[in-house]
């Protein structure tokens, strides 16, 4: 049961800005684990932080959201500070609609607009409509990244106010999928058929790890997947590095890719090249 301390807390909690690569850990010890969250209608939720001014999530200059809270653990995973609840800030929906007010002038007058990632940005459904709802109502363009594992949670009024889903394909292969992730490939997949069908936008991101996601068969499952789908406007291939390696160590947690190099140039020229053979736009 909430006392009326912790409303207050809530209540008056900001939104954190930073980056990505800023570790946050237990900003909110008394959050449920992912486990067993169920959110109800969204008017608060939890979030690692805000950027300003990234260029790479969307089109235009944009804010991207980091909330927190992950079904899946990824082996590269540069936010594990994300995968918990309890490491974001508990904040009211007021509070995140209200700062996104004040950079909405700057966002419409550069072309871009508001990302909402994580964590699992679908795991608070109800917290991130209702933002990208407000967004809409700003005039913004509107953008999630996701895993899509929980893609039967963006119903059609959810994605009726979004205008972009920047969606990562971790593996085609799924015994590839489970061991880069823990979790099941096929949910994704049906999200990325739902998106096709209704010719939303998307951008498909895959990361490439060598020794890990980097077997030719993997990336041609994801190509062949891909390809046929008009709705796809990219395919983005993103080589895997080491910036987010310390948060591992930080929070005491295995990281089993210590010693994986970064993917070097002509991995990337290799993977590209499969991804442009089989029909995709990539880059
Ligand atoms: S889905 Fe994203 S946030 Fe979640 S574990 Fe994977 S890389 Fe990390």
């Amino acid at each position: 049961m909430a006392t009326r301390a912790d409303t207050a807390d809530v209540e008056s909690a900001e939104l954190p800005q930073g980056s990505r690569y800023d570790l946050r850990s237990d900003r909110s010890p008394d959050a449920p684990e992912v486990e067993n969250y169920s959110e109800g209608d969204g008017a608060f939720g939890y979030a690692h932080s805000y950027e300003t001014g990234s260029t790479v999530d969307g089109p235009g200059v944009r804010i991207t959201l980091f909330l927190s809270g992950c079904p899946l653990q990824c082996q590269y995973c540069h936010n594990p500070d994300t995968w918990k609840l309890k490491h974001g800030t508990k904040l009211t929906l007021e509070r995140v609609v209200t700062r996104l007010a004040d950079f909405a002038p700057a966002l419409r007058a550069m072309k871009g607009g508001l990302t909402i990632s994580g964590g699992e940005v679908l795991l608070q459904a109800a917290f991130s409509r209702r933002i990208l709802g407000a967004a809409k109502s700003m005039g913004l363009h509107t953008a999630i990244q996701t895993s899509g594992f929980l893609g039967t949670r963006a119903t059609d009024d959810y994605l009726k106010n979004l205008d972009l889903v920047i969606l990562d394909i971790k593996s085609g292969d799924p015994e590839t999928y489970r061991r880069v992730t823990k979790q099941d490939l096929a949910p994704t997949l049906r999200f990325a058929e739902r998106l096709s069908e209704m010719g939303k936008p998307v951008w498909v991101r895959f990361t490439l790890v060598p020794g890990l996601t980097d077997d030719p068969a993997n990336v041609a499952a994801v190509a062949k997947f891909v390809a046929p789908m008009k709705n796809v406007e990219w395919v983005e291939v993103l080589p895997f590095h080491q910036l987010g390696a310390f948060k591992w160590t930080a929070l005491g947690m295995d990281y089993t890719l210590a010693d994986t190099p970064p993917a070097p140039p002509e991995l990337v020229a290799r993977v590209l090249g499969q991804f442009r053979d089989a029909g995709c736009n990539a880059r």
